[in-house]
């Protein structure tokens, strides 16, 4: 239950706490200025301009998430990260691939336009965070329908290994977007939370089981982490075994 009257610094520390919904009511009250001040650096191209608005509210909630962020001064947070992320922007620009083409990726929720935002966002990151073969292999196979000899052709590797590879490219795909999802700024953390990822899909980690079980004991906010992996890793497809 929120009110306008909550201030900033008590919202940003309700999404710390993991509150989705504290971070829904900061969004909502800033996403005009850091929109305004996007339009202003990105030299009036409104897709640059979303694209830096998107991934500053990102930045936001990743940093809050991770137990970081800002403490008061919220807009002047975020005009710091959309400049940042309009001068990013247009660099990255030539070598994305839209998100809405990405394949098996759930789609967004309907009216959420929170919930839109971070998922493509964390759809793009994964996918640039994929080597160069693979994000080509993906490129080819999601964008332009190319069959494995195709693929294989352009990449001068035999079908099988191109089919293998694209195979291997849409998991590491689904994997990053999973990991992307959760920012723990504590090093112990995010190996957990690696882990989680990848037990997640299908991969083995049985001898990390007990670390995990450990730190998942005594750390309540990779519990609540592992909650929303599990949430996001529902929406999408399963693994089934290695070609
Ligand atoms: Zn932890």
């Amino acid at each position: 239950m929120y009110v306008e009257s909550v201030e900033d610094a008590e919202l940003c520390e309700q999404v710390r706490a993991g509150d989705s919904r504290a971070f829904r009511l900061l969004w909502e009250r800033h996403v005009a200025m850091a929109r305004q001040c996007a339009i202003g650096c990105t030299r009036g191209s409104a897709a640059d301009a979303e694209d830096a608005v998107s991934d500053a509210m990102l930045g936001l909630l990743q940093a809050l998430r991770g137990g970081r962020g800002p403490v008061g001064n919220v807009p002047g947070y975020l005009r710091v990260s959309v400049r940042r992320a309009a001068a990013r922007t247009a660099a990255r620009r030539h070598r994305e691939l839209p998100v809405a083409e990405l394949p098996d990726l759930p789609a967004s929720e309907n009216g959420c336009r929170v919930t839109a935002y971070f998922d493509a966002a964390c759809a793009r990151e994964a996918f640039l965070g994929l080597s160069e073969q693979r994000r080509i292999a993906v490129r080819l196979f999601a964008l332009e329908g190319k069959g494995a000899g195709q693929i294989g052709e352009r990449l001068g590797i035999a079908p099988p290994a191109a089919s293998s590879l694209v195979y291997r490219a849409k998991e590491a795909l689904r994997a990053g977007y999973l990991r992307h999802h959760v920012s723990p700024a504590d090093a112990e953390c995010a190996d957990v939370m690696d882990r989680v990822v990848a037990s997640l899909r299908g991969r083995s980690v049985r001898r990390h089981t007990a670390a995990v079980s450990s730190h998942l004991h005594r750390c309540a906010a990779c519990r609540e982490r592992g909650r929303q992996l599990r949430d996001v890793n529902a929406g999408l497809p399963q693994r089934v075994g290695v070609k």
